[in-house]
């Protein structure tokens, strides 16, 4: 089981601490979110769990922080300035703005013949095929593009001189492909090898929504792994499967997950192939086609990135391409002797979204043996914002709350345990199934007598007995399993 829709993460979310409707107070401000007490933690063990995975447990891996304010240069070179852009449609009649490519409407074989799909989908505007999802009337301006970069302004410079003029960054992409050559040198790093980062990215996107699957200011998880040509198409595959896997190993459950191959028409201006993870975060529409969208992105890049940073190539009549650039991001290649711009794999993959699918993956509703309805966030131990709750049987008895509260201190230093004594048992065990607490241990009177306490599965509602000399012990080998 999985949840039915976003909207019941969202309500569980909200209550229990994970996510909260940012600026609340204010009125709140679309499609922003602050992440709480559990959704913090939630967010921390996504992102440790894929450095590990990525950086950790490889022995081709590098690791890199760069900042959110590059120069603007980076981006123009980028492609980013001229092409970061979604193509913008009004209705006429309504006056809601909408993005052409996102109106639902998918171009014929024939239609696609020899042109783009937003050229498809731009003819059918123009001709009154196509309406608007809002009021229903075929009435839409042309598309224009609108570029989804958010600009600011460095220093005290006026706001309208443009040599101050920088943006957030987009994707952390740019920052791991102008730092190739210091990565490079200082890690002596040879071909095959990759960079990782994890940070936030910022678009003015047009219509974000769908709770924290498209917000203004996200958190990206992305790898560019650095080949020689002709590797690329094999090594790509390799991610591809591997990424897949990875998310199973999160515990979201394989039939929730598919990949797919971005047709040529949509793939970007630099991309030989990218294929998209998906994930069904819209279980509750009736088509199915219509119930999966993107949680990551697996590109093969080329080598469009090193060789549009690099002072080096030049055009037929011999003017440098990339007249700003200092560097050169070529590759000598010491064993055969040859210069090369490395072709790159990019696996990008967004906190947010991996957040959003875990959870709704892991829900799940039980009933118990007076007929209630509980849930329960069958969530992977790894993930899980608490790992153990420790809870006193009775909140009235000093020696079983002072040996609960030792328990819960002397495990602290080696797992994220909590005390609470705020209800009766099963409202405490309840509390804890439905943040995804994998186990629970309980103090009770004869506790005082035999040193051992109960612990209890999430998932099983299964009790065993165990000592508190081997409790800490027992606890880790059990959230490892
Ligand atoms: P989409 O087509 O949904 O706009 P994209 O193809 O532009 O996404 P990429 O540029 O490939 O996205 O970014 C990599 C990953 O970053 C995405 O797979 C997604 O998980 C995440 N991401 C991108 N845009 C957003 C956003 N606005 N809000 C939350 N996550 C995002």
């Amino acid at each position: 089981m999985s949840a039915p829709n976003i909207e019941t993460i969202v309500s569980l979310a909200k209550r229990r601490g994970f996510v909260f409707p940012s600026s609340e107070i204010y009125g709140g401000l679309a499609s922003a979110w602050d992440y709480g007490p559990l959704g913090v933690e939630l967010c921390n063990n996504v992102k440790q769990a894929w450095w590990r995975w990525m950086v950790y447990e490889r022995d081709d891996m590098e690791g890199l922080d760069s900042s959110i304010i590059l120069n603007r240069l980076v981006w123009k070179y980028s492609g980013h300035e001229d092409t970061f852009s979604d193509p913008l449609v009004d209705c006429r009649d309504c006056n809601s703005r909408l993005r052409a490519d996102k109106l639902g409407y998918l171009p014929s074989d024939e239609e696609l013949r020899g042109q783009l799909a937003g050229d498809a989908i731009a003819k059918a505007i123009r001709e009154r095929r196509l309406g608007c999802p809002n009021c229903g009337a075929k009435n839409l301006t042309e598309p224009r593009p609108f570029n989804l970069m958010f600009r600011t302004h460095v220093g005290a410079a006026a706001e309208d001189d443009p040599s101050s003029l920088v943006y957030l960054r987009p994707e952390t992409a740019q920052g791991i492909f102008i730092n190739f050559a210091n990565v490079l040198t200082s890690s002596r790093r040879k071909l095959p090898f990759g960079i990782a980062q994890i940070g936030k990215s910022f678009r003015n996107e047009v219509t974000p929504g769908n709770f924290i699957f498209r917000t203004r200011e996200f958190e990206q998880m992305e790898m560019e792994y650095f080949v020689r040509p002709g590797e690329d198409e094999q090594v790509h595959q390799e991610w591809i499967d591997s990424c897949f896997n990875w998310f199973t190993s999160l515990g979201i459950s394989a039939s929730n997950l598919r990949l797919y191959e971005q047709p040529k028409e949509e793939l970007a201006h630099y991309a030989k192939r990218t294929v998209d993870v998906q994930y069904r975060f819209f279980p509750e529409r009736e088509e199915e086609e219509r119930q999966w969208d993107e949680l990551m992105g697996i590109a093969n890049r080329s080598d469009f990135d090193l060789r549009t940073h690099s002072k080096k190539p030049e055009d037929a009549e011999g003017r440098r391409l990339n007249p700003d650039s200092t560097e050169d991001l070529s590759y000598f290649d010491e064993a055969t002797k040859e210069r090369f711009y490395p072709y790159v794999i990019e696996p990008a993959a967004g906190v947010n979204r991996t957040v959003l699918s875990v959870l709704m993956d892991a829900y799940s509703e039980k009933t118990n043996d007076k007929g209630e309805a509980r849930v329960i966030l069958k969530l992977h131990p790894t993930l899980s914002p608490i790992k153990a709750a420790i809870l006193p049987l009775a909140k009235n008895k000093p020696e079983i709350v002072g040996m609960a509260k030792a328990i819960k201190r002397f495990l602290q230093p080696v797992l994220r345990a909590v005390y609470d004594d705020t209800g009766g048992i099963g409202k405490l065990y309840a509390r804890q199934d439905e943040i995804g607490t994998p186990l629970c241990v309980t103090v009770d009177h004869q506790s005082l007598e035999d040193e051992a306490v109960t612990v209890r599965d999430r998932d099983t509602w299964e009790q065993e007995r165990v000592k508190v000399s081997e409790l800490q012990e027992y606890l880790l080998n059990r959230l490892r399993a």
